[in-house]
């Protein structure tokens, strides 16, 4: 299965954040640990129950990090997948919980409804006939039949789409699936996470990146063999040389800067997050990788609570 893996983003106030995903929007908290590079601040992760590859969102909560600006080189929005049906019940609850949105707009037949997180970062529900099949984690206060089923895709904000198409085409898995006035769209698979569309803004200001802005986006690799050969062709075909593997405790990943400048990472399906905690307690302890366990204490005492105020 090829698609997008996850999303990393950089928010400002943790607990903030937290609330946010994990109450108004619904999403499971799969994992709570340190930025590896960083380790004084949290790495948050939301998907579905088990955090199962496209449905991963990630954030480095940056509580004084500068507002990012969108612009060319940047992902632009990042789309959930929610049924058909469901965009009056999200439209609904965006209103009852005062995030800022905009009116209901439709790209390549399917409706799509915008809104910002509270740092400004732009989102979207995208309305897919046939996603109320599928399983879906439950907070009890979102329905299961209305919950977020994980990624649509990403809209990247570009100065042109082919040299950026012919790495998504050529190596990540993605097929050109058509134009629609400024965004050509190309798809990895018809269910979860698998479509990056690609908004051509020639001559358009460059992006900033700070808080609210995507920090990179993630693709699928089944495992280190597949990781290995995509890393390949990368060198080989487009002269892009990809960093050595790292190891992110829950995925292998590698990373590249695609030519129109945003952030790309080829990251491995497995291991995945019940590597270090039981599936039914995911997000509920602080996780540290083996490398990390020995300063505990010290990280504990530095990273802020995130007691969420009821
Ligand atoms: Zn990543």
């Amino acid at each position: 299965m090829r698609g997008i893996h996850h999303v990393t983003a950089i928010s400002g106030r943790p607990t903030r954040n937290l609330d946010f995903y994990a109450r108004t929007l619904g999403l499971r908290f799969v994992k709570k640990t340190v930025n590896f590079d960083d380790p004084g601040t949290y790495h948050f992760y939301y998907g579905d129950e088990a955090g199962s590859p496209g449905t991963i969102l990630t954030f480095f909560p940056w509580e004084h990090a500068s507002s990012g600006r969108g612009g060319l080189g940047l992902a632009q929005t990042t789309a959930f997948c929610v049924p058909a049906a469901s965009i009056g019940y999200w439209t609904h609850r965006l209103i009852e919980k005062g995030v800022k949105h905009e009116a209901l707009t439709k790209r390549f037949g399917e409706p799509v409804l915008s809104f910002f997180d509270p740092d400004g970062m732009s989102l979207a529900l995208v309305g897919i006939s046939g996603t109320e099949a599928e399983a879906a984690w439950s907070t009890g206060e979102i329905p299961a039949q209305h919950a977020i089923r994980g990624f649509h895709g990403v809209t990247l904000m570009l100065d042109a789409a082919a040299p950026t198409g012919a790495i998504l085409t050529d190596v990540l898995g993605f097929t050109e699936a058509g134009r629609e006035g400024p965004h050509v769209r190309y798809r990895a698979n018809d269910g979860i996470g698998g479509v990056v569309d690609i908004r051509e803004a020639r001559g358009f200001l460059a992006g900033r990146m700070g808080r609210g802005s995507v920090h990179h986006v993630a693709f699928r690799a089944a495992d280190a063999a597949e990781q290995a050969e995509m890393a390949r062709k990368l060198v080989k075909s487009h002269g892009v040389h990809p960093t050595e593997q790292k190891d992110r405790q829950y995925f292998r990943s590698v990373y590249f800067r695609e030519p129109g400048g945003v952030l790309f990472e080829i990251a491995t399906d497995l291991p995945g997050f019940t590597i270090d905690e039981p599936l039914a307690n995911l997000g509920q302890n602080l996780k540290l990788p083996p490398f990390l366990e020995p300063r505990r204490k010290e990280l504990e005492a530095v990273l802020p609570s995130l007691e969420l105020v009821s």
